[in-house]
């Protein structure tokens, strides 16, 4: 489970940005982020939220992926605002506001989503927490369009519109 190269990688990540401030969200779980966005409370309380109305043995699973992972480094899971995605990691299949990768970063571009109304904030980290959950439960599979179509679903099913999140578009 633990990931060698994977910890030096996020390591030297963490080195290169020491003004990083980890502000906790909920559980174990905090934000590290550099900057400051003005969307930033509005993302815990829909964070939160959105935690909430999970299963309790669903975010017991998450956060076991996640401690296991991170190995005591407090580093796992990175849960981050940035001012722009890094580049290259737009996916096609994907929502262009947010990316989870590996089931352990998940990085929400606050630039873009600081004028979205704050259920779909929520719809929004609901779908990278489900693609994280996908991870940690080992159901993800290699086709990026068939993990898209169940975390879709999945996340119809928790009740949130991903059509009204397609729909959406910033300022
Ligand atoms: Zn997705």
């Amino acid at each position: 489970m633990f990931d060698p190269q994977l910890h030096a990688r996020l390591m030297k990540l963490r080195k290169k940005s020491p003004a990083t401030r980890r502000v906790h969200i909920v559980d174990s779980l905090y934000l590290a982020t550099v900057g400051c966005f003005s969307v930033e409370q509005r993302f815990f309380d829909a964070f939160r939220r959105v935690w909430k109305k999970r299963k309790r043995s669903a975010k017991t699973e998450l956060l076991e992926f996640w401690r296991q992972r991170d190995a005591n480094r407090r580093i796992i899971p990175i849960i981050n605002l940035v001012a722009t995605l890094p580049p290259g990691k737009a996916d096609p299949t994907e929502i262009p506001y947010a990316w989870c990768n590996e089931g352990i970063i998940l990085e929400f571009d606050a630039t873009s989503i600081k004028n979205m109304p704050d259920r779909l904030i929520e719809t929004l980290i609901s779908h990278e927490l489900l693609h994280a959950a996908r991870t940690a439960s080992g159901r993800e599979t290699d086709d990026r369009n068939l993990e898209e179509l169940a975390v879709r679903a999945a996340n119809e099913r928790m009740g949130y519109y991903e059509e009204a999140l397609t729909r959406w578009k910033p300022k």
